[in-house]
C-alpha cells in the first residue's frame, strides 16, 4: 500500500517537474509553472519519506529547518537584479547535495564490506565529478557577480593546459575507481581535483560571462542529480535531473546565440576584458539632450511608439511608471508595444518578469524577431535603460566585442529617445553610436523619475 503511494507521488512529482518547465516558458503561464515545480518538489519529499519508511526523522527535520532558514530570507532579501547570484548559490547547494550523497554511498558500501562496482560506480563517479566541480564553480560565479571575487578575467600562461591536465587526471582516477577497487587515497584525491577544477574553470572568465556560465552549471548540477538517481535507483531523480540538465544546456546555448558567443568562447574567452575605452571617447562627441516636456510632446503626437526596456529599467524599478505611461498613451490612441531582446537585463526573461509584474499586457510584449521590422514604421523608439542590445555597432563594426550579436533595430525609427543617467557604457563596456545620431534625443536621468516626469507632462486629454 505504502509502495503504491510513493510510486504515485513520484510519477505525479515527475509530471509536475516536466509541466513546470513547459509552463515557465511563457509569461502567461509562468506562475503556474512555479507552483507546479514547488508541488513536484513537495511530492518528491513526501514520496521519499514514505519510501524509506520508519527512519529517524529528527535529522531530516533539522535539515529542513536549516534549509528553510537559509532559503526563505535569501529569496526575500535579494533584489530582482541579484537573481543570477541567487541562482548560482542554489546550484551550489543542489550540486553539494548530489556530491555528498555520492560520497556517502561510496563509503557506505565500503564500510559494509562490498565496495561499489559496475554501473553504480560509474554513476557515483559522474555524480561526484560534476557535483563537486559545480559547487566550487557556482560559489566562484556567485563571488564574481557579487564582486567579492575580482570580476576581471584572471589569466596566466598555460592556463588551458593546466585546466585540461587536471580534468584528465581526475577522469583517469574516476576510470580507475570504476575498473577496480582502489587504494583509500584515490577517492579523496578525485574529490580534491574536482573541487579545484571548479575554481580554475571560473578564474579566466569575466563577471559578465557569469549568467551564461550559471546556465551551464545548472546543466551540470542537473546531470549530477540524474547520475545520483542512477546510483540510488530513483526514477524521479533521473527525470528531474535530466530535465534540469537539458533545459540548462538549451538555455546556455540560447544565451550564447543571443550574444553571438560560442561555447568555447564562454569557457575560455575573456569577454570581461572588452575595452572600456569607449567611455573615454564619449565625452568629446556632442549629443542632443531633451527635457521631460519635450519627450512628452513628441510622444503625445506619435501614432506608434515602441518601448525597449533594458537593465537600467530593472535597476530603477521603472516598470510601474512605464505602465502608467503606456496607459496614458494608449488612451490617446497611440499604439504602444514593447520590444524585448533575449539578453536584455542580466538574466533570461528579466524584462518579461518585470513588465508582467506591472501588469503590462502580454500581447504588448514582443520578441526581437517578431518586432524588429516594425521599428521602420514607428514614430518613436523609447529606449529605457537599454544600451548594448540597441547598439548598431553590433551590425557592422567587426572590432566591437558585440559584433554579430543580433540587436533591436531602434535606429530605424523616426525618432529615438534614450533614457539613461549618463554617457557611461553598458555591460559590454563600449560606446554606443546610437546616441550620436541626428534623430536621437538623450533623456538624462534615472529611468523611474524620468518616466514619472513624462507622465506628469503628458497632456491629459
Ligand atoms: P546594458 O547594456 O548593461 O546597459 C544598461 C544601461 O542602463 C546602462 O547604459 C546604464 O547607463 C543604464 N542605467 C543603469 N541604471 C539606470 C537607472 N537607474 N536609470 C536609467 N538608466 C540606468 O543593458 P542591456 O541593453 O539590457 O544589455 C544587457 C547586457 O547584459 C548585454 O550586453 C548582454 O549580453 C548582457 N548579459 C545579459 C544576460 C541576460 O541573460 N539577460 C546574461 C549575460 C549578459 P547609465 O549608467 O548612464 O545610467
Amino acid at each position: 500500500m505504502t509502495q503504491a503511494f510513493w510510486q504515485i507521488a513520484y510519477i505525479v512529482g515527475a509530471l509536475c517537474v516536466v509541466l513546470a518547465i513547459k509552463w515557465l516558458s511563457s509569461p502567461v503561464t509562468a506562475r503556474r509553472g512555479v507552483i507546479a515545480g514547488e508541488l513536484g518538489m513537495l511530492l518528491a519529499v513526501i514520496g521519499t519519506l514514505l519510501r524509506v519508511g520508519a527512519v529517524n526523522l529528527q535529522w531530516i527535520l533539522i535539515a529542513m529547518v536549516v534549509g528553510a532558514a537559509i532559503g526563505a530570507p535569501l529569496a526575500y532579501l535579494m533584489p530582482m537584479t541579484s537573481v543570477p547570484q541567487l541562482t548560482a548559490l542554489s546550484h551550489a547547494f543542489g550540486a553539494l547535495a548530489a556530491a555528498l550523497v555520492g560520497t556517502a554511498e561510496y563509503y557506505k558500501d565500503l564500510s559494509e564490506g562490498h565496495p561499489t562496482v559496475g554501473f553504480k560506480m560509474v554513476a557515483i563517479v559522474v555524480e561526484s565529478l560534476l557535483g563537486y566541480l559545480t559547487v566550487t564553480a557556482s560559489v566562484m560565479a556567485f563571488g564574481k557577480l557579487q564582486e567579492i571575487v575580482p570580476t576581471r578575467p584572471m589569466t596566466y600562461k598555460g592556463q588551458n593546459f593546466i585546466n585540461l591536465a587536471l580534468f584528465v587526471i581526475a577522469a583517469a582516477l574516476g576510470i580507475w575507481m570504476i575498473i577496480t577497487p582502489t587504494p583509500a587515497w584515490v577517492f579523496p584525491a578525485f574529490i580534491f581535483l574536482s573541487v579545484l577544477f571548479g575554481v580554475l574553470l571560473i578564474l579566466p572568465l569575466g563577471g559578465g560571462e557569469m549568467p551564461t556560465v550559471i546556465a551551464l552549471l545548472n546543466s551540470y548540477a542537473g546531470a549530477a542529480c540524474a547520475a545520483m538517481g542512477f546510483a540510488l535507483e530513483n526514477r524521479l531523480l533521473i527525470i528531474a535531473g535530466a530535465v534540469n540538465a537539458s533545459s540548462g544546456f538549451i538555455l546556455s546555448v540560447i544565451m550564447c546565440n543571443a550574444m553571438n558567443r560560442s561555447f568555447t568562447n564562454v569557457l575560455f574567452g575573456a569577454f570581461g576584458q572588452a575595452p572600456t575605452a569607449g567611455a573615454a571617447q564619449v565625452a568629446a562627441r556632442p549629443v542632443k539632450s531633451a527635457t521631460p516636456e519635450d519627450a512628452a510632446s513628441i510622444l503625445a503626437s506619435a501614432r506608434r511608439v515602441i518601448i525597449v526596456p533594458g537593465y537600467g529599467m530593472a535597476v530603477a524599478q521603472a516598470q510601474h511608471k512605464l505602465r502608467e505611461l503606456t496607459d496614458l498613451l494608449t488612451k490617446r490612441g497611440v499604439q504602444v508595444d514593447f520590444a524585448i531582446h533575449p539578453v536584455a537585463g542580466r538574466m533570461p526573461g528579466h524584462m518579461n518578469v518585470l513588465l508582467a509584474e506591472a501588469d503590462i499586457p502580454y500581447d504588448r510584449m514582443h520578441e526581437m524577431e517578431d518586432i524588429n521590422q516594425d521599428f521602420a514604421e514607428a514614430d518613436v523608439a523609447l529606449v529605457i535603460g537599454a544600451n548594448d542590445v540597441v547598439n548598431p555597432a553590433a551590425r557592422h563594426d567587426k572590432t566591437s566585442p558585440i559584433y554579430g550579436m543580433p540587436i533591436l533595430d531602434v535606429d530605424k525609427a523616426q525618432t529615438v529617445m534614450v533614457i539613461k543617467r549618463s554617457m557611461n557604457p553598458g555591460f559590454a563596456g563600449i560606446d554606443n553610436e546610437l546616441y550620436y545620431m541626428d534623430r536621437t534625443l538623450m533623456l538624462f536621468g534615472d529611468a523611474k523619475s524620468f518616466v514619472g516626469e513624462i507622465v506628469k507632462e503628458l497632456p491629459k486629454n
